[in-house]
């Protein structure tokens, strides 16, 4: 048994309003005058003014604004690094990353792929990266992903949806503030806020569970539960959990794995363009048999909240959409040995998967 090394982020700051803490934290960080910071701002804050005359800007600093209907893709991460290289003498003293899953995954590339020759593409994998990163910092403005701590980068490049997996890949610095994310629309705070939760289930119930995973697993879901089940926090109470939620689950995966909700997502968002955290809500609702106390709590958080989901998504497929929807899933061999054990094909057939989908 070979243990995994596993880098962390090694510094945080936490707390509401410690976002006005950027300029001092990124000042010993900036090299010279040539050599800027690049802002990667959802573009959701591209008419706030307030929010944006808080990122520090000097020099030759750009915000370059990032829309988020799609998620990351690898030409996109490669038409980045070509525009940031094109219009700077030197290599920027950091990659900034103001948003959610999306903007903080497309940070983490560009700053990898500033310094690794060749395309986005070629570093889909595990540990295809050898050179160290470009500086880059974490803000999360919606709490659920945990990407701001993970080891990965998702990008959906020309052949497959698969993260660029590193140990060059984690944040240097993170800034963790709560106010960040008051402006969330409640679909989406509940969509990926879910993919928190959905986190924790498919880490506590899979067979890679251990006691490092299990300790961040617990701690996540309790506070999950604390923010969308028992109810009566304040917003702010609620928004410090939430974050802290992302946190933690993302610290529990890094350890173990996910399971049945995210292989089948992957699927989904493959072949129909359906996002992460919406997806991983559409399957896990139907996952009664996998996950039958998650499933019920999560169906109670969503009465409450009065989130409803999409339904009839694979109603129109025809049989090679399915086929490849199956394929992708079942291509996730780690989350279906977490989730089913190493015997797992015996159990989760393409049969299987097809009538799972066809009631989505
Ligand atoms: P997102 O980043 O796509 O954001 C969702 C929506 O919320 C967007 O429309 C965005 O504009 C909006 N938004 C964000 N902050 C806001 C704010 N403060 N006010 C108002 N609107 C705001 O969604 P997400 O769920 O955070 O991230 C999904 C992405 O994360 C996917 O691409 C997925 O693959 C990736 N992901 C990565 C990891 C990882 O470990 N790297 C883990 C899970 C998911
Ligand atoms: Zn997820």
């Amino acid at each position: 048994m070979k243990y995994k090394n596993f880098p962390m982020v090694p510094r945080v700051v936490f707390g509401r309003g410690s976002f006005s803490q950027l300029k001092e934290i990124l000042m010993p960080k900036r090299r010279n005058a040539e050599a800027p910071f690049i802002f990667l701002v959802d573009d959701v804050f591209e008419d706030d003014k307030k929010m944006l005359s808080r990122i520090p800007l000097m020099f030759n600093d750009q915000i370059v604004f990032i829309p988020t209907e799609e998620e990351p893709k690898t030409d996109q991460v490669d038409v980045l690094v070509d525009r940031i290289k094109d219009s700077n003498s030197e290599t920027p003293s950091g990659i900034i990353g103001i948003g959610g899953g999306t903007v903080m995954d497309l940070a983490k590339a560009v700053a990898i792929m500033l310094t690794s020759p060749g395309k986005a593409e070629d570093y889909q994998g595990w540990d295809l990266v050898k050179r160290e990163a470009v500086y880059h910092v974490g803000i999360p403005t919606i709490s659920g992903t945990g990407a701001e701590v993970s080891r990965t980068t998702v990008l959906t490049g020309p052949e497959r949806k698969l993260g660029i997996n590193s140990d060059f890949t984690p944040f240097d610095q993170v800034v963790l503030d709560p106010e960040l994310t008051a402006g969330v629309p409640k679909d989406q705070w509940f969509y990926t806020g879910m993919d928190c939760f959905i986190h924790c289930i498919e880490s506590l119930n899979g067979t890679y569970l251990n006691a490092f995973s299990q300790s961040y697993g617990e701690k996540a879901e309790e506070l999950c539960k604390e923010v969308f089940y028992n109810g009566n926090l304040s917003e702010e109470e609620s928004q410090d959990k939430l974050m802290m939620a992302s946190w933690h689950g993302g610290m529990s995966i890094a350890y173990s794995q996910v399971g049945v909700a995210h292989a089948m997502s992957y699927g989904l968002s493959y072949v129909l363009g359906t996002k992460h955290g919406i997806g991983n809500c559409i399957v896990f609702d139907h996952l009664e048999e996998f996950y039958p106390e998650g499933v019920a709590i999560f169906k109670k958080m969503k009465e409450k909240y009065q989130i409803e989901l999409p339904t009839g998504i694979c109603a129109n497929l025809t049989d090679e959409e399915f086929d490849t929807m199956i394929n992708v899933s079942m291509g996730m061999d780690p989350l279906w040995e977490n989730a089913c054990g190493e015997n797992w094909k015996e159990k989760i057939t393409p049969e299987k998967l097809r009538s799972l989908y066809e009631k989505m």
